[in-house]
């Protein structure tokens, strides 16, 4: 399907796991096994909400690949 949305978000090691990403974006984002966060993977990403986490990221640890 053509509307699908083919980027999709990255956690780079800058992240702090302070939370804000999974807070804003909780349907994309998650704690992994070291309490940092983690894209999830996804079919697609909403675009507003990933660039949402990405405005509140305090490290800029997320962008999109
Ligand atoms: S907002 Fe940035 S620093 Fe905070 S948990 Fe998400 S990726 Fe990590």
């Amino acid at each position: 399907m053509s509307d699908k949305v083919v980027k999709r978000p990255f956690v780079n090691n800058n992240c702090i796991g302070c939370g804000a990403c999974i807070q804003v974006a909780p349907n994309y984002f998650d704690y992994n096994k070291e309490y940092l966060s983690e894209a999830k993977k996804c079919e697609t990403y909403n675009e507003q909400d990933v660039n949402n986490a990405i405005s509140v990221c305090p490290v800029d640890a997320i962008s999109w690949i």
